[in-house]
């Protein structure tokens, strides 16, 4: 296979032994010269898949059995009518954080199912930064947050201390970087950024906060029926949930979290420190709220835009364009885009310099 430098920023890279190993089972899965997509997913060897995949994501995330762990359809974005419906009263109100385009159409969801206050937002600066210095209503049902805003290249460094239950759009940076699991309530995420292929979302909530609505429930929008199910209530997607779990696995066997962690802040330094140094680019958002996973740059002279375009292409590099709406470029560095691609990068901006400057 040749060398390409994949930065897209969703679907986004897999590690590719994963890649492998996943075609593999398309034509025998676990030895059973069948596909894994011809089998029953009530079958013994796919749900050894969905247990290793619910055991992985508890172990990565260290949290114990007040926790279920759900595999679902429908992407993030279901997730954020999902989540009002489950955990907004009648009665309350949800309080958001609106960082950018997902927050907004989460904020956007919430607002059909109940009442629902935008205690903060970043809106004023196109969110180029992460809003701080907020009070969470104590009185809420719940309040949620996106720990990383992929468009914007943003990201929380740190989470808020918080007396109601803690919900958190994770799709961009989950298992990225260590973080206490035991604070959140509800963790989200579609794979399709940085845990798998599109198709399914993991969900990690604390079974204490469910069933308080009063809300006579949708089936399928219903937590409590997809753990009742086992995240089997109908058929789930079975092969990006498979793939997820070969990634985890993947993560496990090389260090988990830490590990990553600590790969993912030298590719961020390294390129963050380059985006600094050279005079030809800036960075779009606030240096504190810099995201490890999606780093936003522009040219200083857009006019040379079509002359970076080439030296980047020519060196092996794809998925860099920006968001239309930030524009300029934005190199996603999730946990499986290796150091030495990110050093490619930079080589690439270091010799666009020293031929534009
Ligand atoms: C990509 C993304 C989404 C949307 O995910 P879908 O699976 O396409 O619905 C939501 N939130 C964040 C932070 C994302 O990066």
């Amino acid at each position: 296979m040749s060398k390409v430098h994949n930065f897209s920023a969703g679907p986004g890279i897999l590690p590719l032994e994963v890649l492998k190993q996943s075609a593999d089972a398309c034509i025998n899965f676990d030895n059973m010269n069948l596909s894994l997509l011809e089998i029953s997913h009530r079958s013994k060897n796919y749900e050894a898949v969905i247990d290793e995949s619910k055991a992985l994501v508890k172990e990565l995330f260290e949290v114990g059995d007040d926790y279920e762990v759900l595999f679902l359809g429908g992407g993030a974005s279901m997730q954020f009518a999902m989540v009002p419906y489950n955990l907004l009263t009648d009665n309350g109100f949800a309080a958001y954080v609106n960082t950018g385009v997902w927050a907004t159409k989460a904020i956007k969801e919430s607002k059909i199912i109940g009442k629902t206050n935008v205690i903060a937002t970043s809106e004023d600066k196109n969110f180029n930064y992460i809003p701080k210095g907020y009070e969470i209503p104590k009185d809420a049902d719940y309040f949620h947050i996106t720990s990383n805003n992929t468009i914007y290249g943003t990201q929380m460094k740190s989470f808020p201390k918080c007396d109601v239950p803690l919900v958190c759009d994770m799709s961009s940076d989950i298992f990225s970087r260590r973080i206490n699991a035991k604070d959140f309530s509800l963790i989200y995420a579609g794979a399709q950024k940085n845990m798998g292929p599109a198709g399914s979302t993991m969900i990690m909530v604390k079974k204490d906060i469910l069933g308080k609505t009063g809300r006579k429930m949708l089936s399928m929008l219903d937590y409590q029926v997809h753990i009742k199910g086992g995240s089997m209530y109908n058929t789930p997607p079975v092969f990006p949930i498979y793939v997820s779990m070969l990634t985890l696995r993947w993560l496990k066997k090389n260090g988990g979290v830490s590990w990553i962690e600590n790969i993912n802040q030298q590719k961020a330094d390294l390129l963050y420190n380059e985006i600094d140094r050279n005079s030809q680019f800036v960075g779009t958002t606030a240096k504190e709220d810099r995201s490890n996973m999606n780093a936003c740059f522009l040219l200083n002279k857009p006019e040379l835009e079509p002359e970076f375009d080439k030296l980047w292409k020519g060196a092996g590099i794809d998925g860099i364009r920006g968001h239309r709406d930030v524009g300029g470029y934005r190199a996603s560095m999730y946990n499986a885009l290796p150091l030495e691609s990110v050093q490619v990068l930079v080589d690439v901006m270091k010799a666009f310099e020293a031929k534009f400057a």
